[in-house]
Order: structure tokens, then C-alpha cells, then sequence
């Protein structure tokens, strides 16, 4: 049937239709087609029919291998430790193991393990059916394979593996669960009856070429060999010399898939090997067995769940039990969020003729409009108009500290994904058709694309910030030795849940009301007044809650709300729109990517003397928040240590990239970082531990920063000293280089590593909030402030805040919303200081209303909270009042040097270890434990998942995601299945979390610390616990000291800088 396709689950064929526009009218669905559905055990295989899900025929097959001999189960073992890797759960569950097949994908988990095992398929057509062998000759091309296309196919025959038969699997990938490979293999050895002489080698690869391949030569070289050290060394340079890739290979990564190649037969060697000497006689002919130190090699990847303990202080025992600050009580919308039944912005019912809008982007970095053609897209299906710059009735200019953006695109483009116009229809698919429909001709200017390009041409924004402290020169001269490194941080996605979403609802008189996904209500309402040209009392932005922001809806959700809101000028219709994923991932910009150098001077006992270093960041197409980033990179360049000698200077560069912006930590993670790397090389060129230089160059109480804040009621080294013992450092410590003594190939490290993160807004005006708050006559309370829920806790906090003012039960008190009617000019919900600022302004609205109502108590004392609220009214005393705050004596000047850029620190230490496969790359998390100072939290519930939730994050940041562009400055990585985030298993098995007990912070509500992004680079200690075991594994091949490790420490990064044997053989 022309334009069908057959298909189970189709995820294939989804993506083709989603992202390719394919349409195929007709799917068949073999699932239901029962003669493909068939399971048939025979005596020497089974038979699987090409319809069964993955995971039907994971139980079978387990049910099959209890049922056989060990022996006989070579092929479905390995078939197994594939599934386990394959996918998730629900992938599997409906994923066919024909359609694995059949989609002929290079690096299709499966396929290496079929042909290495010798399977067969049997296809079927209308002129009958047939058997075909999965040989080298099965796979045609990239994904074309040797059925025709009028065939289909019916089974697959696995078969049961001979006596001397053994069978293994390999994948590696960038994460462990549902992750794609980067390369996997299948391979077999059949040894002649009783010896170690091979009879039959077959090795299959993924990942390797544009189809699976077999390296036949080394196959073929090797049979009649002895399985012995003297066939590894040869097939292993054979293997070399026969998986070649190209430097312009798809998917890079050419070393590290190379190495791969190799080490996976390393594995095989020893696992038939470890096999080998179990199963015959060692006099007869099986010369080696394999030592006690390379077992390691051979165990298959695995991780415990993970468990751990979270530790608070309890609340004073004498106070009241309705007064809840303090007490770990439950997010106020957990259950909601949970249920799926908490409401977000695209949630909000359709308005009536509400239209959609869909986004028309660059697909040039850099490049001269010359032509935009709607002509086609306008006579598509339900399309009302197509809107570009000529449709802005106010200002085009826009930008969020200084105006160097626009609304669209008018003459020139300055990064892919730049949004040039938008495309207004009746339904999301009708416009999204029509977006890809419009045509613009560009004339192309030479982009810039990375930091280093950006070096090159000199492409800076200005100014180009420096702070110093005390003689870095003469530090140097004093130095007893001096090291100089560099390290390259990549940015980072937000990959909040709910993409960027904006509701536009035009009415009259040049009012619009917006739903929109922020966390700077205030902010859009002010840029989306500028682009409609009216003044900021008409325009509402209402924000119930947003499902994650991370600071990536700080500034670049104005990208959309102002184009929407446009649109909706225009057509007078309420305009909705939410980004798709791959769209969020390439019109808003992330994290800033760092280049950092450093040139460290200390003395022999460790102590650092004078460090200068240098950061250049990637902040793409527009200023944004880029040279505030820049800024607390700086201030935080000394890490946690008291350096008398530091310089820091600091580079924007200016690039064709989507605009970089604020991020969880906002500079600081890259900032530390670099302070953990030189003194890390400190510890290493020392050979002193890197616990104890860390220690002796920490930061004490009456200290000064680079800045010139003095360090007032500094926790830090309790913190520290509470970690080491929380951890049991110096045992397990121990411990680990046991362990590392006796697996040449396993390696574990360790690394404990200070935070501490600067809390207010830089700049001094932000620091401010507003509350108001509102008791009806039945005397409930309508709590409202300036802050965004982002999931975060906010508004619990601020409950609990105004429940203890108030004195009555949080039951009593509700916040709708945020919105600019209530609260004007507030400040984005960042900076970590949404309680602290919120929270004293609700404070102070609900002490004002407390002061009103208490003659009413006096005059009362027996009557409740209802009776003096109805006495008040009847008084006729307003029951409504406004809180606001300041935070005192904050703000810095950085061309003047002056002022005091934060409020306080907040302080942790974490301690991370980890293990490595110095083979694969692969780690493991395997515990982590976190010492806190959150003062007296207001909700430990809400600030422990504060900690984890930062903790994972970084985990992404240093250790998981990549963000990788074309040389052209287009994002390959648009969505999950190209970048990944953590997942469940890379939580660390055991996850402990202690907030520091006894320390109570006079500058913050209720003596509390804010918590939102300093646990974030903690994370650090994870990273740094990979290089940790990685300096055992070089060791092993003689390297000694320190060497260069950028973020993410990747599986390719993890091995490459394993050097051994394997990578000095493929790598030029
Ligand atoms: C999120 C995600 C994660 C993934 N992770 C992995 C992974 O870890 N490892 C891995 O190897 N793959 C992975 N894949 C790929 C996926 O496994 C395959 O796409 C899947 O197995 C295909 O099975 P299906 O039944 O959905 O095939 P479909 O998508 O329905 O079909 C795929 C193709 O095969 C054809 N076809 C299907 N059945 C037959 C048949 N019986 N005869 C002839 N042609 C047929 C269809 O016409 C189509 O061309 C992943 C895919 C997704 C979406």
C-alpha cells in the first residue's frame, strides 16, 4: 500500500512525522497481527515474532534461561544485558524487537548481538516467505537493510550457544539509563572441542560506521589462535587498524569510539578468559588465568538504589504547635503537582476564538535578510496572518538591561533560532505546517561561534571587568612553585518541564492581559508595553505558577510574550502559544560555556600565595544578564579561600549564539570551578592530600573578600569539619586506595569541596519586594508578594511566614497568584532571594495588619481570630495592607570598586565518591554527603529538596550534558534524546544531607539562609572525585600529576584521559 508503513509503537516513524513532516496516511499495526506475534522454543534456538515488545521478550527469554543449561544461554544473556540498557521501561514496553531491526539503525543495541550470534530472520511476502542469515551482508546502507520492500518480517531465530560458545555484550553511552549508544558490540568465540583454540570469532559493532559492522579481517586473523595475551595484543591493533573513523565522522567523538572498540575486546578477552579457566582444565592448553586485580574489567555495570538520610534541627520544644516556620511541612501544591492536577499557564482553558501562534526562526547564525516570502505559508490551512517586525505597533527594540534585542528579526540575524517572524492560525499544527512553509532568503555574513573564535576577532562586550586584591606579582615571586592550567565548563540547558508559554488576551482600550510563564512578571509587563506602544497600567502579566524556571524564564521569556502579545494586538484574538522542546532548546540560550585560565603560586606546604586568572565566557547575541554573570564569576574566583594576592579578569565574548543568561548560580559554578582546579593541581604538585590544602586555605571569621566584605559569623569550617566526619573521610579514604590497589581497571576517588554563595542582588535597586495582603470579614487571608512559585516552596514559606505574624493556622491563609496588579515593580524571582526579600515584606504587611487588629484582641482576648476580624470591619479598620522591603546597605560598583555586592554568605561542603570504569568511562555515583548552613531553616522539607534538586543539577552541569553546536552555530542537541539530564540512576546510591545545626542568620527572615542556588556547585564534588580516580588509573601507566579535565566529565572525557595501552594504540 503506497505511503503505509507498518509499525507498532512507531517511535521511529513519530519522530519522522513530527520533526521530518512526513505524513504516512496508513500505519499497520503488526501487534494485532497474531502470526507475527508467535513465540515458538526449539531444540537448538527460539522464536521470537517481530511483533513481540521488548519487554514480552525480556520475560520470555529470562524464563527460558532459568529453564536451559548455563551453557546454552550465552546468546540470551547478552541479549538481556542489552535490554536492560535499552530504552525505558515504557519504550520497551511497546518498542517491537522487528521494528529494531527493521529501522536498520547504526547503533541499534540489539543488531550487533543478532549478527555476532549468527540469527536468522524469517521474511515474509506475498510471493512467500524466506530465511535470511544477520551476516555482514544484512545491513545495505545507512538504515536500508537486505528485505525488499514488499517484504516484512515475521521472526527472528535466536539460537541456544554449543559447549565452548561464549557470547557477550557491550554499550556504552552517555548515560547509563534510556540513553543511546555512543558505541556497542556483540561478539563470539567458539573454541575447538576442550582447548582455548578459537574455531569461530565473530565481533559485531555499533556505532562504528553508517550501518553495524563486522571486522571481518580481525575475525578471520584470529581463528585457529590461541586465546592468550599474544591474541589480545594482535587483535587488538588489528581492531585498530579496522575501525577507522573519519574526523568528519557523524556524531564526532572519533578517539573515544575508537578506544571503545578495542577495550570492549579487552572486556570480552578477560570475560571468556575468566570463563576459559572455570571451564577446562588449565594443564590442558589454557595457559593464562586471568589475575585477581583485572576481574574488575569484567562485571557488568551495576548500581544499588539509591537511599539516604536528611538531618534538621527540630523547632524549640516550647514552640506553639500551630506555628509552623521552622517545621518540614509539605510543598502546599506537592499533591497537586504530583496528580498532574496542578495548573500551568498552557492548562488554562481556551479562550473563545483564541488563535495559535507558532515562531519563524533563523536558520542562519549570522546573516542579512534579504527577502522573507509568507506568500505559500498564508494559503495553508486555518492561517490567519503571518506578523513580523512591520507589526510591532510600539518599539521593536528590546532587551532586558539594555535594548540591543528586537521582537523579530528585521534586516539582519545574529544567531540561528533568532525569531524573525510568526505565523498567527486557528489550531497548533496548522500554524507550526505553516512556519516551516515561510521562506527567507539570507545573505550570509561570517558568524562567531565559540570562545575561541570569539579570541581570535577580538569580540568582546564592554567593559572587560578585572578585580584584584594584594600584589599578585610579588605573590608570585614568593611562591615556592607556580602551575598554570586551563579548564573549558560547557553551558547548560534549563530543561525546565513546562517549556516557555505565553496566553495573550487583548481588551479594550489598549488593555491586554497576559498568562505567562516567568519569573519576571514586572518585567514582561514593562517590555511588552514598549512593543505594543502603551503604557504599563494596561498590561496584566499573571502568573499562577510555573513548572520550573532555573533563571531560564528570567529574562528569555520575554523571546515569546512579546511576540505574542503582538499578535494579539494585531488580530485582536487571544493568542496562545508554548514552545515545543526542540524550539525552547533553540531560540533561549542557557547557561554561559566558560573558558577559564589560571596561574596559581603557592609554597610547598600548600598554602596559595597569589593566583591570576582569566575567564571568558560565552554570552552569544545580546548582553542580557551576561556582564552581571560575569561579575559574581569574579567575586567568586577565589572559591572559599583566602588568597592575599588574586587578580580576575573577565571577557564577554560576543558571539552568534542564542543569548546566554541567568542559570542557577548564575557564574558561580563556573567561577568555583576554576578555583577547584588550581588548587587541586596545588594538592597534587605538593603530593599533599587535596582535603588538607583545601582545609588550610579556607576562608576564617573577619577575613576579607577580593571585594572587600568581611567574612561576619562564617560557618564554612564547621561545615567542613562536620562533612569529614558526617563522611568518615579519612577512613573511606583509606578504603579507596585499597580498593584501587587491588582493580586495575575499576578505579574509585574521592573529593570534599566547599561552597559559599554570595545572597542578594548585585545591583543594588533589585533588592527590594512588595507584598499585599488582604483579610476578608470571614476572615480568611489572600496572601499576595512579588515572587514567582516555581516549585521551589516559595509561597509555603511565605505562608508560614504570615501564619506566625498573624498567629493564626496556615488553613486560613491562600495565595492565588502573582501578578503585576498586586504587586507592582517587583523584582524577577531570582538571586536565591525570593524568601529573604519576600518574605520580609509579608512580614511587614501582615505586622501592620497585626498592629490594627490588636486593640480588637485586647478589647477581646477570649474571642477568636473570626470575631476580632468582624470587629475590625465593623470598626470600619482597612483589613488590607502592603508590605514592602529593602534589603540595607547592598549593592556594588564595580568600576568604582565600591560597596558591598551581597548580604551574607551561605556556606556547605560536600564529599562525593565515585567509581570509574577505565575502560568505558562510565562512573558511578556512589555517595554523597552534604553539610548545609541554611541558619534556622524556615522549612527543611522545602530547603533538603532545595539541596538534592541543586545537587542533581550540577551533576548535569559537571558531569552529563553537552551542548553541541554545528560549526555553523546551529544546536544539534534540541531535545531529550540527544541531551541528557540526570536520571534516576546517576542519584549517588547513598545521599545524605545535613543542615548545620545551632546558626541562626540575623540578616534574613526568621534567622533563615537563602538555599535556591548555592548547593548547586557542591556538585562539584563529584567531578572532582572522577579526577580524583582518574589520577589512580593514569598512575597505573605511570603518569604522574596534575592534567587537564573539562566539564562535563563525560564517558569519552572519563576514558580518554584513562591513558593506557588501548588509547595510545588508537589515538594519534
Ligand atoms: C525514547 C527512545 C529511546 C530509544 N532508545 C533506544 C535504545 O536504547 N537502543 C536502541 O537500540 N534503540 C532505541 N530506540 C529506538 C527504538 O528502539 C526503535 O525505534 C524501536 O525498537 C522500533 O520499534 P517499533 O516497534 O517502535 O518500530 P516502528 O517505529 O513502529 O517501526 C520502525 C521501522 O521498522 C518498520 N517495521 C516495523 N516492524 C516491521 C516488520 N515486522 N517488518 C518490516 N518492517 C517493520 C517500520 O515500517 C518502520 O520503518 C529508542 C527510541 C526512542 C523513541
Amino acid at each position: 500500500m503506497q505511503n503505509s508503513t507498518l509499525g507498532a509503537f512507531c517511535s521511529s516513524r513519530c519522530i519522522e512525522m513530527k520533526f521530518k513532516n512526513k505524513l504516512y496516511p496508513v500505519i499497520l499495526a503488526p501487534a494485532f497481527i497474531p502470526e507475527m506475534n508467535i513465540i515458538c522454543q526449539k531444540n537448538d534456538g527460539i522464536s521470537l515474532g517481530a511483533a513481540c515488545t521488548l519487554t514480552r521478550s525480556t520475560t520470555v527469554i529470562q524464563q527460558v534461561v532459568a529453564e536451559l543449561q548455563d551453557y546454552q544461554t550465552e546468546v540470551l544473556k547478552a541479549i538481556l544485558e542489552q535490554l536492560q540498557w535499552f530504552a525505558g521501561q515504557q519504550i520497551r514496553n511497546v518498542a517491537t524487537l522487528g521494528g529494531n531491526i527493521m529501522t536498520a539503525s547504526p547503533i541499534s543495541d540489539l543488531n550487533p548481538v543478532y549478527m555476532a550470534a549468527g540469527c536468522k530472520l524469517h521474511v515474509a511476502s506475498k510471493d512467500g516467505t524466506r530465511l535470511l542469515k544477520m551476516d555482514e551482508n544484512f545491513f545495505r546502507g545507512y538504515r536500508k537493510t537486505a528485505l525488499e520492500p514488499h517484504e516484512i518480517l515475521l521472526s527472528i531465530e535466536i539460537p541456544y550457544t554449543r559447549k565452548g560458545e561464549y557470547v557477550a555484550a557491550y554499550k556504552q553511552a552517555t548515560r547509563r539509563d534510556d540513553d543511546i549508544a555512543i558505541v556497542n558490540c556483540g561478539m563470539k568465540v567458539y573454541f575447538k572441542d576442550g582447548t582455548n583454540v578459537v574455531d569461530e570469532l565473530k565481533l559485531s559493532y555499533g556505532g562504528m560506521a553508517a550501518i553495524t559492522v563486522m571486522p571481518k579481517k580481525t575475525c578471520q586473523r584470529l581463528i585457529g589462535r590461541e586465546w592468550n595475551e599474544n591474541l589480545l595484543l594482535e587483535a587488538c591493533m588489528q581492531l585498530a587498524e579496522e575501525m577507522t573513523l573519519s574526523s568528519s565522522t557523524p556524531g564526532g567523538k572519533v578517539e573515544f569510539r575508537r578506544t571503545l572498540a578495542v577495550s570492549f575486546f579487552f572486556k570480552f578477552y578477560l570475560a571468556v578468559l575468566k570463563k576459559l579457566s572455570q571451564n577446562i582444565n588449565n594443564h590442558n592448553n589454557v595457559h593464562e588465568v586471568i589475575s585477581t586485580r583485572y576481574t574488575s574489567a569484567t562485571e557488568p555495570f551495576c548500581k544499588d538504589p539509591s537511599s539516604g538520610v536528611q538531618f534538621f534541627q527540630a523547632v524549640p520544644p516550647g514552640q506553639y504547635h500551630e506555628d509552623l516556620v521552622g517545621r518540614p511541612i509539605m510543598h502546599l501544591s506537592a499533591e497537586r503537582h504530583t496528580t498532574g492536577e496542578a495548573i500551568y499557564c498552557d492548562d488554562i482553558p481556551h479562550f473563545e476564538n483564541e488563535l495559535y501562534l507558532a515562531v519563524v526562526t533563523s536558520t542562519k547564525a549570522h546573516a542579512k535578510i534579504i527577502a522573507i516570502d509568507a506568500e505559500e505559508a498564508l494559503k495553508m490551512p486555518g492561517v490567519i496572518c503571518f506578523i513580523s517586525a512591520k507589526d510591532v505597533p510600539g518599539s521593536n527594540a528590546t532587551g532586558h538591561t539594555v535594548y540591543d534585542e528586537t521582537v523579530f528579526a528585521e534586516d539582519l540575524v545574529t544567531c540561528v533560532g533568532h525569531i524573525i517572524g510568526a505565523i498567527v492560525a486557528d489550531t497548533q499544527p496548522h500554524a507550526q505546517q505553516a512556519a516551516k512553509s515561510v521562506k527567507i532568503t539570507y545573505e550570509e555574513l561570517k558568524p562567531i561561534i565559540t570562545i575561541q573564535d570569539a579570541i581570535e576577532n577580538q569580540s568582546f562586550y564592554q567593559p572587560i571587568y578585572k578585580l584584584e586584591d594584594g600584589d599578585v606579582q610579588r605573590g608570585f615571586e614568593e611562591a615556592d612553585e607556580i602551575i598554570e592550567g586551563e579548564i573549558y565548563i560547557g553551558g547548560q540547558e534549563h530543561f525546565y518541564l513546562e517549556t516557555q508559554c505565553t496566553i495573550a488576551v487583548p481588551r479594550e482600550d489598549g488593555e491586554m492581559e497576559l498568562f505567562v510563564s516567568t519569573q519576571d512578571a514586572a518585567g514582561t509587563q514593562t517590555l511588552v508595553a514598549k512593543a505594543l506602544g502603551v503604557p504599563a497600567n494596561r498590561i496584566i502579566c499573571r502568573v499562577k505558577r510555573i513548572g520550573g524556571g532555573f533563571g531560564g524564564k528570567e529574562s528569555r521569556s520575554t523571546l515569546l510574550s512579546t511576540v505574542v502579545a503582538v499578535a494579539a494586538h494585531k488580530t485582536h484574538c487571544p493568542i496562545r502559544c508554548m514552545l515545543d522542546r526542540d524550539e525552547d532548546m533553540l531560540i533561549t540560550g542557557g547557561r554561559h560555556p566558560c573558558l577559564g585560565h589560571y596561574k596559581v603560586g603557592f609554597l610547598m606546604n600548600g598554602k596559595v600565595v597569589s593566583v591570576d586568572v582569566t575567564y571568558y565566557s560565552n554570552a552569544g547575541n545580546s548582553k542580557d544578564f551576561s556582564m552581571s554573570v560575569m561579575q559574581r564569576m569574579l567575586f567568586h574566583m577565589d572559591g572559599t579561600y583566602k588568597i592575599a594576592n588574586i587578580r580576575g579578569t573577565g571577557y564577554a565574548c560576543k558571539t552568534n549564539l542564542p543569548s546566554n543568561t541567568a542559570f542557577r548560580g548564575f557564574g558561580v559554578p563556573q567561577g568555583m570551578m576554576l578555583a577547584e582546579c588550581w588548587i587541586n593541581d596545588v594538592s597534587l604538585k605538593c603530593g599533599l592530600l587535596a582535603e588538607a590544602v583545601r582545609r588550610m586555605n579556607l576562608y576564617s571569621e573577619g577575613d576579607l573578600t577580593p571585594f572587600g566584605m568581611k567574612q561576619e559569623n562564617i560557618t564554612l569550617q564547621r561545615c567542613w569539619e562536620e562533612c569529614v566526619i558526617k563522611s568518615n573521610y579519612h577512613d573511606r579514604r583509606k578504603q579507596i586506595e585499597e580498593f584501587n590497589r587491588q582493580h586495575r581497571w575499576k578505579k574509585r576517588g574521592m573529593a570534599i569541596i566547599p561552597t559559599q554563595y554570595g545572597i542578594g542582588f548585585t545591583v543594588s535597586f533589585m533588592n527590594q519586594a512588595g507584598a499585599l495582603v488582604h483579610i476578608y470579614k470571614d476572615g480568611s487571608v489572600l496572601l499576595t508578594h512579588g515572587g514567582t512559585e516555581m516549585g521551589q516552596g516559595l509561597h509555603t514559606k511565605m505562608v508560614q511566614v504570615a501564619s506566625r505574624v498573624l498567629q493564626i493556622p496556615t488553613e486560613k491563609i491562600f495565595v492565588s497568584e502573582t501578578s503585576t496588579t498586586t504587586v507592582p515593580n517587583a523584582s524577577p524571582t531570582a538571586a536565591s532571594s525570593g524568601s529573604d526579600l519576600n518574605g520580609m515584606a509579608v512580614y511587614n504587611a501582615c505586622q501592620i495588619l497585626s498592629q490594627r487588629l490588636e486593640p480588637f484582641k485586647q478589647v477581646n482576648p477570649k474571642g477568636t481570630w473570626e470575631d476580632w476580624i468582624a470587629a475590625a470591619y465593623f470598626e470600619r479598620v482597612s483589613l488590607s495592607a502592603t508590605g514592602f522591603y529593602k534589603i540595607p546597605d547592598i549593592g556594588y560598583n564595580f568600576e568604582k570598586k565600591e560597596g558591598q555586592p551581597y548580604s551574607y554568605f551561605t556556606y556547605g561542603v560536600a564529599c562525593s565518591e565515585v567509581e570509574i570504569d577505565c575502560l568505558t568511562g562510565d562512573h558511578k555515583n556512589l555517595r554523597t554527603d552534604i553539610v548545609m548552613d541554611l541558619g534556622n531553616s524556615l522549612n527543611p522539607a522545602i530547603d533538603i529538596g532545595q539541596i538534592e534538586g541543586a545537587f542533581v543539577q550540577g551533576l548535569g552541569l559537571f558531569t552529563l550534558e553537552e551542548l553541541q553546536y554545528s560549526p555553523h552555530g546551529s544546536l544539534y542537541t534540541r531535545g531529550p534524546g540527544m541531551y541528557k539530564i540526570p536520571a534516576a540512576g546517576d542519584i549517588p546510591t547513598e545521599f545524605n544531607v545535613y543542615l548545620l545545626r545551632d546558626s541562626p542568620n540575623n540578616k534574613a527572615i526568621y534567622s533563615s539562609k537563602a538555599v535556591g542556588e548555592p548547593p548547586l556547585f557542591l556538585s562539584a564534588s563529584v567531578f572532582f572525585a572522577i579526577k580524583d580516580a582518574i589520577t589512580f588509573a593514569r598512575a597505573e601507566s605511570g603518569i604522574k600529576g596534575s592534567f587537564r579535565l573539562d566539564s562535563p566529565a563525560t564517558p569519552e572525557r572519563i576514558r580518554l584521559a584513562c591513558a593506557d595501552e588501548f588509547t595510545t594504540l588508537v589515538c594519534i
